[in-house]
């Protein structure tokens, strides 16, 4: 190979959103090299991929791996590191390495889980939830001591401030600014030293909205100085979020109405963040005297409620009305008299035996696992049941099923006939659409050499490819599996 820099994208690309990979390969003039990963997520709906051990790209020579934020599909794949032999650092924000800490910890039980009820047969599948994931297939033997390796290995930085990550090696730079996406979420900024030449490289993905009213978090960072290429997201090329705002006075409404009518509400919300600006809109409800006294709001998320104390510990990633909420310690969006936090197992089943009005916010936002799930079947036959979708549902997942108001849902193999309303609220999205996305690319990071489209679907890429091509006077490609872009 000729010195230089490289890139190769391996996951949320080519049509896929999921499983971020993406590899920087630096060639000095001697013919030395430097290889830095930037994120290591994993391909849900692949489940060959997601279960196997391998990755797709060499980690022999692997100096660094960057990661830009704790979603599954970005950092899902970070235990398959060291299967492979991987001994290296990993670099993110603090907040990151938290979410990253818990997320190997689960991962790690659940391998425990998965040989647990290999070795006793099968059982009840709510008990040993993906208790029978690995149906005939080469466990991945991912355990506690791969998760402490890693987390030994793991730096925590703060935003804006620049770091080497290859130790001796010192052709790259990077520096995390604020994505505004998740707590700690980052664009990376990569500044490499190409014989005597900079490029420098920054990843918008994913990137969070900056036209909320009411952010919950900050809004992207938008200075960078010059920059040479940049990777942008296309998860929402070509559609456009509905008013943040309005999510927030259509949950009041919903659960208003829900209370009057004595329902069990039920929302379902994924862990990171979303199930956050959910409560954070409830307890403005309450402080505007909104929320009946007597209403009970159940957290009932073991993930999103092991997320409060890293949250409240980042306080600095929050927007300013956010910070004001949080930073009272008596009364805040975690802690106000209608909130119950659930933690043991058991109380989360005796949930299911109350009678309404009530609320339970539940994961996953998709209803395919969880403790949802169990709620799910006591209640999707229940008329007097109000079943709130406040994310994007895959299709073909439980939540699909409900979204697309079917008569017969199946979970977990059965079939129920559904009588409980279903209600989706639209716009707690957590990603830039595409207007911002092309926006922040035009107007914020003006790339003078080139932009990689990844991160999202193949229409909304195309749109994302033609949109910027149209307003930029440089190379825009959407990436390509298998293929080497050289960069400068
Ligand atoms: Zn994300």
């Amino acid at each position: 190979m000729q010195p230089g820099l490289y890139y190769q994208g391996y996951g949320g690309i080519d049509g896929v959103l999921a499983g971020s990979k993406h590899v920087f390969l630096l060639v000095h003039p001697d013919l030395t090299t430097e290889k830095v990963l930037h994120d290591c997520g994993n391909v849900m709906e692949d489940e060959e991929v997601r279960l196997g051990r391998d990755l797709p790209f060499r980690v022999d020579n692997l100096d660094s791996v960057v990661l830009s934020h704790g979603h599954f599909d970005h950092i899902g794949d970070v235990g398959k590191l060291p299967l492979n032999g991987y001994r290296g650092p990993f670099f993110g924000h603090t907040a990151t390495k938290a979410i990253v800490e818990q997320q190997l910890t689960y991962q790690a039980q659940q391998q425990w889980i998965a040989k647990a009820a290999e070795r006793i047969g099968e059982g009840d599948a709510f008990r040993k939830p993906r208790a029978n994931a690995y149906p005939g297939r080469e466990k991945p033997a991912f355990l506690q001591k791969h998760a402490r390796q890693i987390m030994e290995n793991f730096q925590g930085m703060r935003y804006e401030t620049p770091f080497i990550p290859n130790g001796e090696q010192r052709g790259f730079i990077a520096t995390l600014y604020d994505a505004g996406h998740i707590i700690g979420s980052s664009q990376v900024l990569y500044e490499v030293m190409v014989g005597d030449s900079k490029i420098k490289v920054l990843t918008c993905v994913d990137l969070g909205r900056s036209d909320c009213e009411v952010p919950l978090l900050r809004k992207p960072h938008t200075e960078f100085g010059a920059i040479d290429y940049c990777l942008i997201e296309a998860t929402y090329g070509g559609k456009q979020h509905a008013d943040r705002h309005k999510s927030r006075e259509d949950l009041e409404e919903l659960v208003f109405r829900g209370c009057r009518d004595g329902k069990r509400i039920l929302i379902g919300a994924f862990s990171i963040m979303r199930t956050h600006a959910i409560l954070s809109d409830l307890f403005w409800s309450y402080k505007r005297g909104k929320l009946p006294r007597d209403l009970v709001i159940y957290l009932d998320s073991p993930g999103a409620a092991k997320l409060n104390p890293v949250i409240m510990k980042h306080l600095e990633c929050l927007s300013d009305s956010a910070q004001r909420d949080f930073r009272n310690r008596q009364e805040n969006p975690f802690k106000f008299p209608n909130l119950r936090i659930v933690r043991d197992r058991k109380d989360s089943v005796a949930l299911d035996k109350l009678r309404g009005p009530y609320v339970i916010i539940s994961a996953s936002g998709m209803w395919s696992m969880g403790r949802i799930v169990r709620h799910l079947a006591n209640h999707v036959s229940d008329s007097n049941s109000l079943l709130v979708i406040t994310g994007y549902q895959k299709p073909g997942c439980t939540g699909a099923q409900l979204e697309d108001l079917r008569g017969e849902i199946e979970i977990e193999g059965k079939t129920y006939t559904r009588r409980a309303e279903v209600v989706r609220i639209r716009s707690y999205g957590a990603h830039a659409d595409g207007n911002d996305c092309v926006n922040h690319v035009v107007n914020h990071v003006r790339p003078r050499k080139g932009v990689f489209v990844v991160h999202g679907d193949t229409e909304p890429s195309e749109w994302m490819q033609r949109t910027l091509a149209s307003k930029l006077d440089v190379p825009v490609e959407i990436v390509r599996k298998g293929r080497t872009y050289r960069l400068g």
